[in-house]
């Protein structure tokens, strides 16, 4: 396993409610290291393109409207295996069917409403940091 990087947002379902310390212990807990981190209010153009991907998507709107409703925290995940671990931590996209002990089975709210985003491979990884962390 090598030592990787991933991109992590506090989504603000999780702001709103205080959460960001307690998800980030869940982190730090599993071994991953917060090497970047800032709180920020996204605007709409912004999260369009972040989440570009998904634009074709019933959801995108209701989303991208979510995701501008208050801060978010985004911040830069490393150690072992960093993307998958924190998939792991994150639990599935679905509260529902997150398993026990994940972030979104313990916090989130709804399917979209769901507390956390994690980059979902090393090429995501690499984009989305560069989005938000252009320096590091
Ligand atoms: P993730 O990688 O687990 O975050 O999931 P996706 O990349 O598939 O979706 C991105 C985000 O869109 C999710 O985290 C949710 O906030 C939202 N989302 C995904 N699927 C749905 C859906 O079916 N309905 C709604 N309302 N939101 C969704």
């Amino acid at each position: 396993m090598a030592k990787e990087r991933t991109l992590s947002i506090v989504k603000p379902d999780a702001t709103r409610r205080n959460l960001t310390e307690k998800i980030n212990a869940r982190f730090t807990a599993r071994g991953l290291k917060i090497v970047a981190q800032k709180r920020l209010q996204l605007s709409r153009a912004e999260a369009e393109k972040f989440y570009a991907v998904h634009r074709e998507r019933p959801f995108f709107s209701g989303l991208v409207t979510f995701m501008i409703s208050g801060p978010v925290v985004v911040q830069v995940l490393e150690g072992e295996n960093a993307i998958a671990l924190n998939r792991e931590i994150m639990g599935a996209t679905d509260p529902a069917k997150a398993a026990p002990g994940t972030i979104r089975k313990d916090f989130a709210e709804s399917i979209e409403a769901n507390s956390v985003h994690g980059s979902d491979s090393a090429e995501t990884a690499k984009r989305e940091i560069a989005f938000f962390f252009p320096d590091i």
